[in-house]
């Protein structure tokens, strides 16, 4: 008996229920689709990539980035803590995105022609 497992087949172009076929230092190498018989190298599931891209750091989800869409844009201020993807309108560069939030005090902002590290929290 083969071990079964969900994979992406190029020739159902969906996850199908696969026969894994051969393996190789404990990774899964050839599978065999269930539903048009071909065999072919192991792919992950849609569904395995799709969980692996919601576990990365950076990932938002769908509603998140529509929120992003609608988030005001914030006057650009020394001394105001800031956010990351928070949209900034700066005096001098115009309209940026925090793209990384650096520290308590830094933020790096990426503006349409080039990207800057900018103080944040500063106390005078
Ligand atoms: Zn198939």
């Amino acid at each position: 008996m083969f071990s079964k497992i969900e994979a992406l087949c190029r020739n159902c172009e969906a996850d199908t229920t696969h026969s894994i076929i051969s393996t190789e230092d404990n990774k899964i190498k050839d599978v065999k689709c269930d539903v048009c018989d071909s065999a072919h190298n192991y792919e992950k599931s849609i569904k395995t990539i799709l969980q692996e891209i919601e576990k990365l750091p950076n990932y938002k989800p769908q509603k998140e980035k529509d929120k992003e869409l609608s988030d005001p844009i914030v006057e650009y201020n020394v001394t105001k803590n800031y956010e990351i993807f928070t949209k900034i309108k700066h005096k001098k560069f115009g309209l940026g995105m925090v793209i990384e939030v650096i520290n308590h005090k830094k933020i790096k902002v990426e503006f349409t022609d080039r990207v800057i590290m900018l103080v944040q929290n500063h106390r005078f």
